[in-house]
């Protein structure tokens, strides 16, 4: 047997569990692997917690990131001592995820670990990092460079927030931090951040057309932020939308699009081709430091993972947590 947390939902009942395993209910996958870190993120939350309908088949073992040492494989690709991250794929949703000792899962869906991340720091980026990256590359590809002026990120203080702030300073970035957090500041200043503003200057409908100030944006938020973000860009301004912390909703006009040439790119990293994670996640390993990330990581074991869900579904979690499993 090997321990994870299972998830089970009866017609009146949602519960989540630390519990026991046989090892012949996993999935039989190409790749048998050793989890040796997972991570929580807000998705992770929705499922655990039941908040959300992230779950797609019960039971369910959650855990959307994982890095895990090969312990066989019947694809070419990996060898016994390999170690691989995952990243969504559906897994923690439709397939067994890494909030457990042990996983099986599809080679395709893995990458190695880059050499200069330890497993560790690998989970303190986790999803919300590789997400953050892929939203920066994304601006990028835009033309979007230090030169064309300043970057907002909204939900700053969350996990993608606070990796999207940190990382477009690093390449250079003039960055603006939206929070609803005063209280965090310091650490934002820390990753990076030139200028603040409060949620509350955009979380309620306004004009569809404001003032010209930001070169790019990363939006984590969704919702009238996004709105109001939409119509706060510069002539040819990029946002990367990859976030719904507010809501699903998108209460925008067409005018900053048919006015001033604006560029909403979607951001999905579940289904996201393999090559642009393996860019991803290299880039991450040659831009983030040690310094920088343990003060945005913070590591749990698994008997913690249900209270810090919990925890992060209230919005008093900062950066990111790792959870030991191995
Ligand atoms: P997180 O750590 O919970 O961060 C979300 C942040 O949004 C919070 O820390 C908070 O920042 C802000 N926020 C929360 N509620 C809000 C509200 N009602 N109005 C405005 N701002 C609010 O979550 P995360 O893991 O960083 O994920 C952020 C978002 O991206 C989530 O919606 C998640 O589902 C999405 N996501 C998408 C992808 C993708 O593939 N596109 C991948 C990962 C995550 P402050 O306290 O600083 O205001």
């Amino acid at each position: 047997t090997f321990r994870a947390l299972v998830i089970n939902k009866t017609d009146d009942h949602y519960q989540c569990e630390l519990t026991q395993l046989e090892t012949d209910a996993l999935t039989d996958e190409d790749v048998h692997l050793k989890v040796l870190y997972s991570s929580l993120n807000y998705k992770d939350g929705l499922a655990i917690t039941g908040k959300g309908p992230v779950v797609r088949k019960f039971p369910m073992v959650p855990g959307i990131d994982l890095v895990a040492e090969v312990i066989d494989s019947r694809s070419d690709e990996f060898s016994a001592g390999d170690q691989v991250i995952l990243n969504g794929w559906g897994v923690g949703e439709k397939y067994w995820g890494g909030l457990a000792e042990y996983a099986n899962l599809r080679a395709d869906w893995l990458i190695p670990l880059p050499a200069k991340l330890t497993p560790e720091q690998a989970m303190w980026i986790g999803t919300a990092g590789y997400t953050a990256m892929l939203s920066v590359m994304a601006l990028q590809q835009h033309h979007i460079t230090p030169e064309s002026g300043p970057i907002l990120v909204t939900g700053a203080g969350g996990g993608v927030g606070s990796f999207a702030v940190y990382l477009l300073a690093k390449l250079g970035f003039k960055v603006t931090a939206v929070t609803g957090r005063e209280s965090l500041y310091p650490y934002l200043k820390e990753l990076g951040a030139v200028q603040f503003m409060t949620r509350s200057e955009l979380d309620k409908p306004g004009k569809p057309l404001q003032k010209e100030s930001w070169a790019g944006a990363i939006d984590c938020v969704g919702s009238h932020t996004l709105a109001n973000v939409c119509a706060g860009m510069q002539y040819g301004g990029v946002v990367a939308c990859c976030g719904l912390a507010q809501g699903m909703d998108l209460p925008a006009s067409v005018a900053p699009f048919i006015l001033r040439g604006i560029t909403l790119a979607g951001i999905d990293s579940v289904m996201r081709p393999k090559a642009d994670r393996i860019e991803a996640w290299q880039q991450l390993a040659d831009l983030v430091d040690e310094e920088v990330l343990s003060k945005i990581g913070q590591t749990i074991v698994l008997e913690q993972a249900l209270d810090y869900a919990h925890q992060l579904m209230d919005g008093q979690v900062k950066g990111r947590i790792a959870v030991k499993i191995a």
